[in-house]
């Protein structure tokens, strides 16, 4: 097992971290792991566990300053950090569980770090985590783990923000049109929680299609479909293109699946008053400028799904689901409303106001910690 520093990592350096950057690699698992512990200062950093072919260190970097962000603007004392495998997560089982076991032995002294599920990982992998260092979050119910995603903890501060977002557009929840883009863990909770206040779900999509229908989906229909392992688009409604669902008028379109699905090249073609994400980085940079000045209302992503880390953070400290509903409602809308109230103070676009917030918290860490 060989552990090494990587030098082009000071590339990535700012005022914020990151604090470490690892390479581990093992010869007989062919294990080639990256973890980035970015910004500790409010405490051990919190960050997935990513298993792709294509995570790279500036992929890791990009995500753990994410987590930095989201976990400052959550109020946790938590930093951020985020952890990759580079390979194929559909590889055996018994030879993926190899790979994991390897990994996590040799972050075992990375202490600052605790690393929870994400893509292409989920909670088996973090009981095999914890087996191994002795630390993990999303661990199976068994374990003491709060199943996230089955409890819908992202889809409910996300519902929160939404509901914060249209007061202040002044959007009548009740009748408006809503498209999810990407029906899976986020995307499929949010629009049954917004269903129950009233809105109607016009179109979504998933990998493999999109379907919509003005007067609203069937949404038993659809969780039947995705639970017996079939696409939205064999919902009996109108198919579209999958990545037509960005030209079906709604009123709140919901950006979750991939990163930057709205981008210059594309965003004109939307036609909604407000964007939550429920995706990291769903938009580019400029996608975001160009809603702004169409007067568009972006919720941005380490606001508004705050909902799953929160969830996380509340197991690691042993506590109840309850307790980590409450956090989820009340952190999510504390921060939506203080990022609205600014936006209207100051003008600037909605990540702008997060930013700077999320940025005085970890610097008022760092300002009271030794190594800052
Ligand atoms: P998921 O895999 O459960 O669901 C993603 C859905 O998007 C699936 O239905 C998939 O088929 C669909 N999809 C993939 N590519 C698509 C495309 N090009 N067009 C349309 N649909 C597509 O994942 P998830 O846990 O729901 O996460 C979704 C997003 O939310 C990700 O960006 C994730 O990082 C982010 N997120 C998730 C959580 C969480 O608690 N699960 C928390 C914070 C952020």
């Amino acid at each position: 097992m060989t552990t090494t520093s990587d030098h082009d990592a000071f590339a990535f350096t700012d005022d914020l971290g990151p604090a470490k950057i690892v390479h581990v690699t093992e010869r007989r698992t062919g294990l080639r792991g990256i973890v980035v512990v970015d910004n500790v200062a409010a405490g051990p950093a919190i960050g997935g566990l990513r298993f792709d072919p294509g995570v790279t260190t500036g992929v890791c970097f990009r995500l753990a300053r994410a987590m930095t962000l989201k976990n400052a603007m959550a109020g946790l004392r938590h930093g951020g950090a985020k952890s990759g495998i580079v390979g194929d997560p559909h590889r055996p089982a018994a030879e993926k569980e190899q790979v994991i076991r390897a990994f996590a032995s040799a972050i075992a002294d990375l202490t600052d770090y605790i690393p929870g599920p994400d893509m292409g990982t989920n909670e088996s992998t973090m009981a095999m985590v914890l087996d191994e260092i002795g630390r993990a979050i999303g661990l199976p119910a068994e374990l003491g783990g709060l199943p996230l995603d089955e409890l819908g903890a992202t889809a409910l501060g996300l519902d929160v923000a939404i509901e914060i977002g249209a007061r202040h557009i002044g959007l009548d929840l009740d009748g408006a049109r809503v498209v999810v883009q990407g029906y899976g863990n986020v995307g499929r909770p949010v629009a049954r929680l917004l269903a129950s206040r009233g809105c109607v779900l016009v179109a979504t999509a998933d990998s493999r299609g999109a379907v919509s229908d003005p007067a609203g989906l069937d949404l038993d229909a659809l969780d039947e479909l995705k639970a017996t392992g079939r696409s939205v688009a064999d919902h009996p409604a109108t198919t579209l293109e999958r990545d037509a669902v960005i030209d079906v008028p709604c009123d709140i379109w919901i950006p979750a699946a991939g990163p930057d699905v709205l981008r210059a090249d594309n965003v004109d073609r939307l036609q909604a008053r407000m964007v939550p994400q429920g995706a990291n980085i769903p938009a580019t940079a400029e996608a975001e400028v160009r809603l702004h000045q169409r007067g568009v209302l972006v919720l941005p992503d380490f606001v508004a799904n705050a909902g799953g880390v929160i969830c996380g953070a509340v197991e690691y400290a042993n506590g109840s689901w309850d307790q980590a509903a409450d956090q989820i409602e009340s952190r999510v809308s504390l921060n939506t409303e203080a990022v609205l109230e600014r936006v209207a103070a100051e003008g600037c676009r909605p990540r702008e106001a997060a930013l700077a917030i999320a940025r005085t918290r970890v610097e008022a860490a760092m300002a009271v910690r030794r190594w800052t």
